[in-house]
């Protein structure tokens, strides 16, 4: 890997960053608060929150395996991603690869901070090529984003091909995990300790079942986080989500449960999908949603959501011809899916 101070950006190598009121205070029994100019009414929301999340980083800390100045929260994941390429990447000049299809994030991140972003095509299987993926790279080439399980095709992207552009790569290689509570493979955090180039993502809106607080993680060792730190917004998260965030993890082991009815439908689902008159092929899946390519993608999603039922048409996606992305619900949600496809009459 390059020194970390070729890869950053100059001006934000060289940041002073905002110090706020609640950054300088490190005391531990203050009880007046007269140094932010808050509101002394209508507690508790008159007071910022801790703009490091200290207290849930604690317990992510234990939950996950990983030291605390590991840990970076993010207004959703997408914060995090966007963090990349503002961090690490001259606008104009530098570069980021990725695989492709992946989440579409990446791409569009890179386009609002004007990087070029190197599509390296999968194959028929949604498995990539290292050596492919290392020609697509160049000296300006600061990022390269792995999304395993990957979204939308839905499948663990081969270990090996990550492993070998982690070691043969100088820059950063972003794996993406929001969906690893459902794939069966091991997570990249136990290799983040021996990797200083890797960052790994997940979420709290996937297995967590929190979407709606906005709450993303990002892992890497801390030189790479003290970086993300000084270039967030000061208080990115904001004091509902961080106490809604504690609350969820003091009772954590309710995820499991509801990843263990997730991977039970999901294998009904798809064993029923597939049986369907519209449907030509289910591809495999480690997440909760699956890709499934049928006889006309935009007749079927039409028709579905003439009946209430709204799933993701892919089809214009590289490799997803005619191909509908479908989250896995409950089971009463996924019966109305199949029902309605059941009664479809093909046009
Ligand atoms: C859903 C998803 C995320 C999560 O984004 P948040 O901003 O944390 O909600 C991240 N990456 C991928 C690939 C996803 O599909």
């Amino acid at each position: 890997m390059k020194k970390l101070e070729e890869l950053v950006r100059p001006n934000i190598w060289s940041l002073s960053p905002y110090t706020s009121a609640r950054d300088e205070y490190q005391g531990k029994d203050a009880k007046v608060f007269l140094d932010a100019n808050e509101n002394p009414y209508n507690g508790p929301v008159n007071r910022y929150p801790d703009p490091l999340q200290r207290e849930l980083k604690h317990r992510i800390a234990a939950i996950k395996g990983v030291p605390a100045d590991s840990i970076f929260f993010g207004n959703g994941s997408d914060e995090a991603i966007d963090l990349m390429y503002r961090i690490f990447c001259r606008p104009g000049t530098d570069n980021a690869v990725a695989i492709e299809p992946t989440y579409g994030m990446y791409g569009v991140c890179a386009d609002i901070n004007d990087v070029e972003y190197r599509r390296v095509l999968m194959d028929e299987n949604f498995q990539p090529d290292a050596d492919k993926i290392l020609a697509a790279v160049d000296t300006n080439t600061k990022l390269v984003f792995f999304c395993t399980p990957n979204n939308p095709s839905g499948n663990n992207i081969d270990h090996n091909v990550i492993d070998k552009v982690l070691e043969s790569f100088d820059g950063i290689v972003i794996v993406d995990e929001a969906y690893i509570d459902f794939a069966g493979v091991p997570s990249y955090l136990s290799q983040l300790a021996d990797r200083p180039n890797l960052i790994v993502l997940q979420t709290f809106s996937k297995a967590w079942g929190m979407a709606g607080i906005r709450l993303g993680m990002a892992f890497a060792q801390p030189e790479i986080i003290g970086i993300m730190n000084k270039v967030k917004y000061p208080y990115n998260i904001n004091l509902l989500t961080q106490k809604r965030a504690m609350e969820e993890v003091m009772q954590f082991d309710r995820v499991q449960g509801w990843v263990e009815s997730i991977l039970k439908e999901r294998t009904r689902l798809m064993a029923e999908f597939a049986k369907l008159d519209c449907c030509i092929k289910v591809y495999p899946s480690d997440a909760n949603f699956f890709l499934a390519r049928v006889k006309d993608a935009a007749a079927t999603y039409d028709y579905l959501v003439n009946q209430g039922i709204i799933v993701r048409n892919r089809s214009k996606i590289a490799l997803c011809g005619n191909s509908l992305r479908v989250t896995i619900g409950t089971v009463a949600e996924d019966n109305s899916l199949l029902e309605a496809l059941r009664a479809y009459q093909q046009p």
